[in-house]
């Protein structure tokens, strides 16, 4: 929240998530009562985030549905990658999506412009689907679940947009699409993927 004012005080608040609640004290402006989320606030909430990421895994997960064409065409393309999992290259593919793409308006628009609608089409209406569960680190599932709750979708659908646009681009034989690709993704791939 935007706030300018000067006069505050440090006060308990709560927070929802997980259906549990995290607890801190923090600035809130007497004035017009905004949260100014400092940020030791910040650190004790990521530190909460940690401690519940040990025990709750499968809290900061998102279950998807993919196409089992679109599987194919990701171990397809994960022979150059051994080792890597198709579930660890989808999680790369959205996080790079909301880190490179999905922050630079002349990158997203470029995007959309170039994606294939058969390939698109053919990847999200196929019935023949298989369940793929990504697990996500607790900063990025943060993230998602702030996308999905603007757009008000549930993340795991978030994910599979996403997915399914990154692997439209990688499967089209279109020119400039490969382009995009290989200037704009690949190296954040290649960098994650050696990191996973
Ligand atoms: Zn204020």
């Amino acid at each position: 929240m935007e706030c300018r004012h000067k006069n505050v005080s440090s006060k308990k608040v709560k927070k929802e998530i997980f259906d549990m609640t995290f607890e801190a004290k923090t600035s809130i402006c007497n004035k017009c009562g905004a949260y100014l989320r400092d940020s030791e606030y910040e650190k004790k909430y990521m530190h909460w985030l940690e401690e519940i990421y040990k025990e709750r895994r499968d809290k900061f997960q998102a279950q998807c549905h993919f196409s089992k064409n679109l599987i194919k065409c990701a171990e397809l393309y994960l022979v150059d990658y051994p080792g890597i999992l198709p579930t660890v290259f989808f999680r790369a593919l959205a996080t790079i999506y909301f880190n490179v793409i999905d922050i630079n308006e002349n990158k997203s628009a470029q995007l959309e412009s170039l994606l294939n609608p058969e390939i698109l089409d053919s990847f999200t209406n196929d019935k023949n689907k298989k369940k793929v569960t990504i697990q996500f680190k607790p900063k990025m599932m943060i993230e998602l679940m702030a996308i999905s709750e603007f757009l008000e979708m549930s993340s795991s659908a978030v994910v599979e947009e996403v997915v399914i646009k990154l692997m439209t681009m990688i499967t089209s034989h279109d020119q400039k699409l490969k382009e995009f690709w290989e200037n704009e993704i690949r190296g954040y791939l290649d960098m994650f993927l050696k990191a996973a």
